[in-house]
């Protein structure tokens, strides 16, 4: 069976080590700001642009919500992100994803500055990411970096596996397990032979979206298996992109959801915040 990884115990970790650099810079009178934009009404969206103020609280920075209508323009979103640029007392921006139709999302990641985007969706911070010099790490990607690493996980010279390429999750990830020496394949919904290149890895990241969508015989034994899905089940219960009843025998090191990845996200974004408010001040 293999040993869970626990992204509660890991985040709660860092958390904690953000919040008391945040009260050293404290004492240097600097309190980092996060701006969390949010338009609409998404229920899940909502529920973690909460989860994201209660930590900003919870580790000691400002935090800021500006709460839109659906009906939003461009126009008033960029105007408010102009605002937020050149705010100083805030230090980080972002704004939840993903946001109303109408409203384009591509101008908007653009529209942030690169030194406030605490999410490292900005073309220049993905770029940074890409050339392996930069300031911010996507925070889910960052995320499964950090439970590796906790786990004692060695990367170098493993053949490395994510089912996803979005630019958010799967592409960014690869980058990070590359950096870190990995052999690394990217999968995506034309890939052939699917099930054999899963199980040929021994770091598997899903990220696809799909509930339970990973099943044993795609998992090589003694594999770490690391899932970053958020999905419900037929019953509406909460559940990743790994079917973890199944897999779970078989891996070495493994992620639960909820409970893995998840609070990981939220972690980074504090730890990424508070990296920009020591950039803003030069320290
Ligand atoms: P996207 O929908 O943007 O990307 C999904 C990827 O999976 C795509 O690249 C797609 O391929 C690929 N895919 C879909 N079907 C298959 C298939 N049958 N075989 C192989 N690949 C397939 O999702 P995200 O990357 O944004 O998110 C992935 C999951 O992670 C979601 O469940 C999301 O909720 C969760 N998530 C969790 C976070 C956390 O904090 N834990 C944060 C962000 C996301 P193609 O490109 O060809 O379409």
């Amino acid at each position: 069976m293999a040993t869970i990884i626990s992204g509660k115990e890991v985040s709660a970790k860092v958390r904690e080590e953000v919040r008391k650099e945040c009260e050293q810079l404290a004492e240097m009178g600097i309190t980092p700001g996060l701006a969390v934009i949010i338009v609409g009404d998404d229920p899940a969206s909502r529920v973690y642009v909460n989860n994201k103020k209660k930590a900003c609280e919870e580790v000691g920075f400002i935090s800021e919500e500006y709460a839109l209508p659906a009906e939003t323009t461009q126009e008033e979103l960029l105007a408010l992100i102009s605002k937020l640029n050149s705010k100083p007392d805030i230090d980080g921006i972002l704004c939840q994803l993903p946001l109303p139709a109408h409203l384009d999302e591509k101008a908007v990641i653009n529209a942030i500055s690169p030194t406030k985007d605490v999410d490292a969706f900005h073309p220049s911070n993905v770029g940074k990411i890409m050339i392996g010099d930069y300031d911010f790490l996507p925070c889910t990607p960052a995320g499964v970096m950090e439970l590796i690493h906790s786990a004692g996980i060695e990367v170098s010279g493993k053949n490395c596996v994510v089912i996803g390429r979005s630019n958010i999750v799967g592409k960014p990830m690869a980058m990070l397990l590359l950096h870190e020496n990995g052999t690394v394949t990217i999968c995506h919904s034309r890939t052939k032979n699917l099930k054999e290149i899963c199980a040929s890895a021994d770091i598997l990241v899903a990220a696809v979206g799909k509930p339970k969508f990973v099943k044993a015989d795609m998992v090589k034994e003694g594999a770490v298996v690391l899932d970053v899905g958020i999905n419900r089940d037929k019953n509406g219960k909460l559940c990743g992109d790994v079917d973890f009843e199944e897999v779970a025998p078989k891996a070495s090191f493994i992620t639960p959801v909820p409970g893995g990845v998840g609070p990981m996200t939220i972690a980074m974004l504090m730890k990424n915040t508070l990296k920009a408010a020591k950039l803003q001040n030069q320290l």
